[in-house]
């Protein structure tokens, strides 16, 4: 799953890239309201944390013209504790939940799995299809209840189209859940972890769709 991290203060966005990281979501993170804007404009993201407080452009403006635009994302504000205004007037733009700072690792995560899940159309927090279970909270894979070990990347692959039976998703869609900015992108990445996962999974799971992409069926 692909995140914008979008802080001004140096300190908490490395401690947030961190913890992020270590979930194995990729994450680009920008440090003023102008480069968030345009970040938003020129990618597709699963999930934008947002300060309020940013320079060039303020966080409640980035929204509202995100909403404006009628992008549906995810969007996550970051409060001070104190600052309940600040939450009514985020919710109130668009967002669809905040997180308050200083952050709790524990639940700011749990936010965020929460969010992914609902704008995947889920309740359960458990992703399954056809035998094979992803649960996001502990990174455990199951197939027909048996655990298998799957690598950060595989996850990453996997993930979206567990989710989402039935949807096609393209090399390239792909690609943007393996990495943040910055990182080396190897042609045929996305090719080698589709392998890896029918070799541990099965080889039906996921299909090739010619000149498409790759699809888990729903049937
Ligand atoms: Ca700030």
């Amino acid at each position: 799953m692909r995140v914008l991290l979008v802080e001004d203060d140096a300190m908490i966005g490395e401690a947030v890239l961190d913890v992020l990281r270590a979930e194995h979501y990729a994450v680009d993170w920008v440090r003023d309201g102008a480069m968030a804007d345009t970040a938003l404009r020129s990618q597709t993201y699963d999930l934008v944390l947002l300060d309020l407080g940013l320079p060039k452009r303020d966080g409640l403006e980035v929204l509202r013209s995100l909403r404006a635009r009628h992008v549906t994302v995810p969007v996550l504000v970051a409060t001070a504790r104190d600052a309940v205004g600040d939450r009514v007037a985020g919710l109130d733009a668009g967002a669809d939940d905040y997180v308050v700072k200083p952050y709790d690792t524990d639940e700011l995560l749990a936010r965020v799995r929460a969010l992914l899940r609902r704008s995947a159309g889920r309740g359960e927090p458990v992703f399954s299809h056809k035998g094979v279970a992803l649960n996001p909270a502990t990174r455990e894979a199951t197939v027909d209840g048996r655990p298998v070990a799957l690598s950060a990347r595989e996850w990453a692959v996997l993930e979206p189209m567990l989710a989402r039976p039935g949807v096609v998703f393209s090399r390239a869609q792909l690609e943007e859940k393996l990495y943040g900015w910055k990182e080396d992108i190897n042609s045929n990445a996305v090719e080698v972890y589709v392998h890896g996962l029918r070799k541990k999974l099965g080889s039906d799971l996921i299909q090739t769709v010619r000149g498409l992409g790759y699809v888990v069926p729903r049937q």
